[in-house]
């Protein structure tokens, strides 16, 4: 018999080599590796979402007819040497890894690999698209995806309703009154199986020097396949309808608005991207939801999505060591939990990472990416830190994210320029500044906004590297010309030894 081994984020029984698995021919591993759980300080709900994920699919695979090797072991080599010495396959196939490291332990390994179908654009296919461009722009990867794949495309090639991007109808503020428009997300009940992952979890940390931390699973994150399916049709029946239009909004009262939340489930193969593209073109098309939203959707699954995937193999494995603006400061001790601060947006994104394991985009991106690039936090140790504690996470999908677009690390590769801003831009986007402690409009002095002074001084620190950049060029003039430069560095300084000590 052959082994088919299937990794923590390929639980689909549609894909790769579990696609054309047999019961009768093949036998099925999957290993829980002590090594994955204690390598990081994890948030607790990541870490059960993928165990109690995995344990429900193997329980699947089951009924359905396979032999399943499903163990634990001290690491996942450990735990490929255990199944061959036990089983004697006659080979051992698995699905082609989604990041680096799957890479090359299977190579290490000898386990042959079948190419992924876990993206819609295979990386390799992304490379070909990508040779011979000066530029790899996000805009024409979508819009080369849109033709090849069908999506909102008229019968003669060209978009429906004539445009390709209605992003500009997708940066409205956040609604001025105290109404919550947004359906809340579906949950589910936690069972006996969540209650073992959850004691399992405890004493393998406990037991190998690994620490877990955030609040307990609350049914917010689907573990199956069928309730993963469930809460894909809630967001197109619920909440699609209103996806778009306050994309970039943070407010206090939701800490999801009309975001899908389903990446989780797409990244560790719940769902696939294929279905959830077509669950939102199927909406579309019964007149469900207006077009806006159905672009706006769209374009971050077959555009950002798979952009992002591409990029992160075509520049692997160097990409993981880019750090062209010199950051090398540890990470201030607010983002592990171990100080609080009165900074109202960064207090808020980080009690909603604490209950739920879960930012939207600009709040990573504009809120914690933000105030780390200011202050210039080593990009390796953003990255590790984000990969653990979203629920989301992964290498593949980190790194371009936080080393390329929100830490600039990469220089440019990713976004044209830095995603440096102050607390204007968080006051106009959000519901967080008003009752602040600090000033947004201040970059100077005590009740100064720490995002102000230090962006102001971000533009300065790095003036020769950036005043070349017509993207941002214009700011870092207006920094040059500041009457008060000087005393913005110095207050710059205090903000900063500030943040490192925790008490900002
Ligand atoms: C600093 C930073 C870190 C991030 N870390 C992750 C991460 O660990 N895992 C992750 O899946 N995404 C990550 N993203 C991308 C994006 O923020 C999340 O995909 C999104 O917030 C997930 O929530 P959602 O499903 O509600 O998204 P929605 O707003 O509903 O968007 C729909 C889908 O589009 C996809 N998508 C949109 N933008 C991106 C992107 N830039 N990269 C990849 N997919 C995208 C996701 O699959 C998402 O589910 C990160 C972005 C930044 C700036």
């Amino acid at each position: 018999m052959n082994t088919v081994w299937v990794l923590g984020d390929q639980l689909n029984r549609h894909l790769g080599a579990l696609a054309d698995a047999d019961p009768t021919t093949d036998r099925v591993l999957i290993i829980e590796s002590t090594a994955k759980v204690t390598s990081k300080r994890w948030h607790v709900q990541r870490a059960h979402f993928v165990i109690a994920s995995m344990r429900r699919f193997a329980d699947e695979l089951s009924a359905a007819g396979f032999e399943v090797d499903h163990r634990r072991s001290r690491s996942l080599a450990d735990g490929f040497r255990e199944h061959v010495d036990e089983f004697e396959p006659d080979e051992v196939i698995a699905t082609e890894p989604a990041s680096w490291d799957g890479l090359e332990l299977f190579r290490d390994l000898g386990v042959t690999t079948v190419r992924s179908n876990q993206f819609l654009c295979h990386y390799q296919d992304f490379a070909d698209w990508a040779d011979g461009r000066n530029r790899l722009r996000m805009e024409d990867f979508y819009r080369w995806q849109r033709k090849r794949l069908g999506y909102l495309m008229d019968q003669d090639g060209e978009p429906v309703g004539g445009r390709w991007n209605f992003d500009d109808e997708n940066r409205e503020p956040p609604p001025g009154d105290e109404s919550d428009p947004w359906a809340a997300p579906q949950t589910s009940r936690l069972d006996e199986l969540d209650r073992e992952v959850l004691a399992d979890l405890d004493d393998v940390a406990f037991d190998n020097g690994g620490e877990l931390w955030g609040t307990a699973p609350d049914g917010t994150w689907a573990t199956t396949r069928r309730a993963a399916l469930s809460r894909l049709r809630h967001f197109v029946d619920e909440v699609l309808p209103r996806f778009g239009p306050h994309e970039d909004a943070m407010v206090r009262r939701s800490w999801h608005l009309a975001h899908s939340t389903l990446s989780p489930y797409m990244n560790i193969g719940l769902l696939l991207p294929g279905e959830v593209c077509d669950a939102v073109q199927d909406a579309y098309d019964d007149g469900r939801v207006p077009l806006n939203s159905a672009e706006g959707f769209i374009r971050q699954v077959i555009g950002w999505r798979e952009y992002v995937w591409g990029v992160y193999w075509l520049w692997m494995p160097e990409y993981r060591s880019a750090n062209v603006l010199g950051a090398d400061r540890a990470l201030p001790p607010v983002f592990s939990g171990a100080a609080s601060t009165e900074m109202n947006c960064v207090d808020h994104c980080l009690s909603t990472l604490h209950s739920k394991a879960y930012n939207h985009h600009i709040q990573r991106l504009m809120v914690l990416g933000n105030l780390a690039m200011l202050h210039g936090v080593d990009p390796w140790a953003m990255t590790t830190w984000m990969w653990s504690t979203f629920i989301d996470g992964a290498e593949w999908v980190m790194l371009p994210n936080v080393i390329g677009m929100s830490q600039w690390a990469d220089g440019g590769r990713m976004a044209t320029k830095p995603y440096a801003a102050g607390g204007n831009y968080i006051d106009t986007m959000s519901d967080y500044c008003g009752d602040c402690r600090f000033d947004r409009t201040q970059r100077v002095g005590d009740d100064a906004c720490p995002f102000t002074t230090l962006y102001w001084d971000f533009l300065d620190r790095h003036h020769d590297r950036l005043v070349s950049n017509p993207r941002i060029a214009r700011q870092v003039r207006a920094a040059e010309q500041l009457s008060d430069l000087d005393a913005v560095r110095s207050r710059a300084a205090v903000v900063r030894d500030r943040l490192d000590v925790g008490d900002l």
